[in-house]
């Protein structure tokens, strides 16, 4: 058996600028480079026609293929992380482990317990960051603790970034150092019980001239004005150091969401409690409704109120919902229907495309005010307001919502001021019992 070295593709699917990949292919050992189709992930999604997952499978067979011009392949599993290292072991005779960093929990568990099962085979498991810019304890205030609010964490990490912009690394794939082996297919979707769907994923570059007006136009959701690319950035088919390196020369708005990134995936794992739990504690006292009927409404797009429908019906068709719009219908689960963001936020999560779980833990709970939100639980998006501002000529409502305006479009599911009131008293009530 000859010695080689792994590299451990996650949310990283690229050859370009990936931290742990480069410092792989430094090393004199050959690289094998593989991905595990979690078993631990694959299960748990009852929906067995789901973008993501073809998206991933794609991408992967498409790097399989210049794998193969190299003289290697990718190689897949289809089990838990454990049990493919265990085979992985015993096939080969392995140096070290190389991977980029994951913050969620459930990834920090697993790594955690794939770093134990190597070392007791005495082999070494690196890890990179890679996913965002700075990592949980880079940005901290003067005190050395970590920010709970926005504003005052994007000044210093601002500030950082102008003194040290990370630096981008050069292309992988065009290296000797792949470990030379005859090339084999990767598993197909079939293999891993899944089907194709008709839903299409946005490209992976960055419009410059449409972002370059992205502070002017970013909140209208009829127009195409915001880069789409996260479901790039969730499973890194494009790198945030080459990305944030053009947002500070196009436009520093833009800049300041892939800073929200960072800021969420700080906030998660400093607080991995915020997975399940709010992250002011005194929020957790709110008698949410346990509406099912409101909920379904909701998710169907069905509540009366067109922007909200619009909104739903949009991620419900394309996978996508427009960021302010997004804030609006989270508002409007929270709010009006006081049902238990939790719900709202599993969700997006089946839904979106560009689904993240320190995103859009962190958007559910800045919208249900138990977040890191600076405001108070009291602002309440009014969802006529919102539309005269945001879609003044209702064409984002006609888009979505084709019944607009016809006696088959259903009345207000509630009324805005009485549940506007009634979030009030709620909210008030929950936090005087503290
Ligand atoms: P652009 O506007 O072009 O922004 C570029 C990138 O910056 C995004 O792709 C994303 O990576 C990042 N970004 C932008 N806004 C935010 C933000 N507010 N917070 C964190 N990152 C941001 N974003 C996700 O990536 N995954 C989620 O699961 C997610 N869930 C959300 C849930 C709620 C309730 C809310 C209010 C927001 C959520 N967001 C989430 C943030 C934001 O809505 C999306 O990132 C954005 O709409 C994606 O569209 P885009 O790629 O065109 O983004």
């Amino acid at each position: 058996m000859s010695k080689i070295n792994i590299f451990w593709f996650r949310r990283d699917l690229r050859f370009a600028d990936n931290t742990a990949l480069y410092y792989a292919l430094q090393e004199k050992l050959p690289v094998l480079p593989i991905f595990i189709f979690d078993l631990n992930i694959l299960e748990d999604l009852e929906n067995k026609q789901d973008a993501r997952v073809e998206f991933i499978q794609n991408t992967l067979s498409e790097m399989n293929q210049k794998l193969k011009a190299q003289g290697s392949k990718l190689k897949t599993f289809y089990a838990t992380p454990s049990e493919a290292f265990h085979e992985l072991s015993n096939e080969h005779e392995i140096n070290s482990v190389f991977t980029n960093r994951d913050y969620e929990p459930s990834a920090i568990a697993r790594d955690n317990e794939i770093e134990a099962f190597l070392k007791k085979r005495e082999i070494k498991f690196y890890t990179f960051k890679d996913h965002v810019i700075f990592e949980k304890e880079e940005i901290v205030s003067g005190g050395g603790t970590f920010y709970k609010v926005f504003t005052p964490y994007s000044k210093v990490w601002l500030a950082k970034y102008t003194l040290q912009r990370p630096t981008v690394l050069p292309y992988a794939l065009k290296t000797k150092n792949w470990h030379q082996v005859p090339h084999e297919e990767i598993h197909t979707l079939e293999e891993i019980g899944f089907q194709s769907t008709e839903i299409s994923i946005p490209a992976d570059d960055l419009n410059e001239a449409l972002i370059s007006k992205y502070d002017q136009l970013r909140d209208f959701p009829a127009k195409d004005a915001t880069s789409r690319l996260g479901i790039h950035l969730r499973f890194g088919t494009i790198s945030i150091r080459q990305l944030a390196e053009k947002a500070a020369s196009i436009n520093k708005t833009f800049l300041n969401e892939l800073i929200w990134r960072d800021f969420y995936a700080m906030i998660l794992a400093n607080n991995p409690k915020v997975v399940d739990h709010a992250f002011k504690t005194q929020y957790e006292q709110i008698p949410w409704l346990q509406d099912e009927e409101g909920f379904k409404k909701w998710c169907a797009g069905k509540t009366g109120y067109p922007i909200v429908d619009a909104g739903m019906r949009q991620l419900n068709q394309t996978g996508f919902m427009h960021n302010r719009v997004r804030m609006i219908v989270a508002s409007f689960l929270t709010k009006h229907l006081l049902i238990d963001w939790r719900w709202g936020e599993a969700y997006f999560a089946e839904k979106l495309l560009d689904f993240d779980l320190a995103s859009n833990n962190g958007g559910w709970q800045w919208a249900a005010g138990t977040g890191t939100d600076a405001q108070p639980y009291f602002r309440i998006f009014n969802p006529a307001s919102q539309t005269e501002k945001f879609d003044p000529e209702l064409k984002y409502i006609k888009k979505w919502v084709l019944e607009y305006g016809t006696p088959s479009y259903p009345k207000p599911m509630v009324d805005h001021k009485f549940a506007r009131q009634r979030a009030l008293d709620t909210y008030k009530a929950a936090l005087a019992n503290n």
